[in-house]
């Protein structure tokens, strides 16, 4: 069996509840039966368990991403104070580790920003979907506007920060906007379809993806990087990846710790029937192994002889799962030899 990455990931969600209702979000089905929140006990028990997996497993390195769910939600004590624990007990046991948050900033104060500068090398990750109405409160009003102006704020606050922007049917037809939006504000991001969608809606969100690829590399004076974009270009340069959907298995790179001690294969999985295992029983080396088969081989013939498999390796496993591949692979093909082709003018010989 393969052994995990020296470079692993635990993405930690202490709650799936969220103070939002996005229209897209994954978590929604679950929101209703699975209200619950971490203890701080339970949070430090799961960071014991973090460093008894790195030990079992001889891992040298890792990020702790805190996501959800709203991962501000269980309270600024809880998330002062599970810090500080893992800080402390990853330094005992003499592995380095570095935090990541992906919130959606509205619940953000004076003392979160502190936090952030302290524990995440001040740098959050927040979703926001340009020109689109896709995130919501509760009783439905849009909250784009307040969380781009909590943005805003966290910037004038000296944070860095990075976005994700899902290509929807509102902003799809307005690529250049939408690069121009991040670019003037200096805030670099991700960008991607929504899964599920239909291959018309992929095969038009390609579309838009090239535009905003030339957006960026036809500007003079570029002051933000689009990182899916980067990884992509960097990948079809030399073969390897940095992601975990570019991964042969991602069962090697990451897990994901959830309420009630459910360990999960990654952010992307939340039914009961995704569970792995308990972080209150399970052992490290049960947890890997089932993590490990928890995906069928997700490269099919199309793949393997494929231009861009080493660039791509076959996607996301859990599209896979969910009946999403051909889909994924219709948007993935047509950014990767854009991407390549663009890539050949500048002079360089991609894989
Ligand atoms: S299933 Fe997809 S999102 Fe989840 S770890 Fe694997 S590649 Fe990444
Ligand atoms: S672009 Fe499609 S065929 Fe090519 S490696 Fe990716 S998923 Fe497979």
């Amino acid at each position: 069996m393969t052994p995990p990455a020296q470079s692993y990931q635990f993405i930690f969600r202490p709650t799936m509840l969220c103070n939002l209702r996005c229209k897209y979000c994954y978590v929604g089905a679950l929101r209703d039966c699975n209200g619950q929140i971490m203890s701080e006990k339970e949070a430090r028990t799961s960071v014991d368990w973090m460093i008894a997996f790195c030990k079992h497993h001889a891992i040298r390195n890792v990020s702790i991403l805190w996501h959800g769910g709203e991962p501000l939600l269980p309270g600024i004590d809880f998330i002062a104070n599970t810090l500080e624990y893992a800080e402390s007990r990853f330094g005992e046991a003499g592995i380095p580790m570095s935090n990541q948050i992906q919130t959606n900033l509205l619940l953000v104060t004076e003392r979160h920003v502190e936090l952030f500068r302290r524990y995440f090398g001040g740098t959050i990750g927040f979703s926001w979907d340009y020109g689109s109405d896709m995130r919501v409160y509760p009783d439905g009003r849009d909250a784009s506007a307040d969380i781009w102006e909590k943005a805003l704020w966290c910037r004038e606050k000296g944070l860095k920060l990075g976005a994700i922007c899902q290509i929807t049917s509102e902003n799809r037809d307005r690529p250049i906007e939408l690069y121009r939006h991040f670019s003037e504000a200096g805030v670099p991001f991700r960008l991607g379809p929504v899964f599920p969608s239909s291959m018309e809606d992929v095969v038009l969100a390609a579309e838009t993806a090239c535009a905003v690829i030339d957006a960026w590399l036809d500007d003079k004076s570029p002051t933000i990087e689009i990182g899916n974009f980067c990884e992509m270009v960097e990948s079809l340069l030399t073969g390897t990846c940095r992601k975990c959907y570019l991964e042969k298995n991602c069962g090697r790179v990451l897990l994901a710790l959830s309420p009630g001690g459910r360990i999960y294969p990654c952010s992307r999985t939340i039914d009961n029937c995704d569970i792995i295992g308990n972080f209150h029983t399970d052992s490290p080396e049960a947890i890997h192994v089932r993590r490990m088969s928890f995906y069928t081989n997700k490269e099919d013939a199309r793949c393997a002889n494929c231009e861009f498999s080493r660039a791509c390796a076959g996607g996301c496993a859990f599209h896979y799962k969910g009946g999403w591949h051909t889909c994924e692979c219709a948007y993935n093909y047509r950014v990767l030899k854009h991407l390549s082709e663009r890539m050949r003018e500048f002079g360089h010989d991609c894989c």
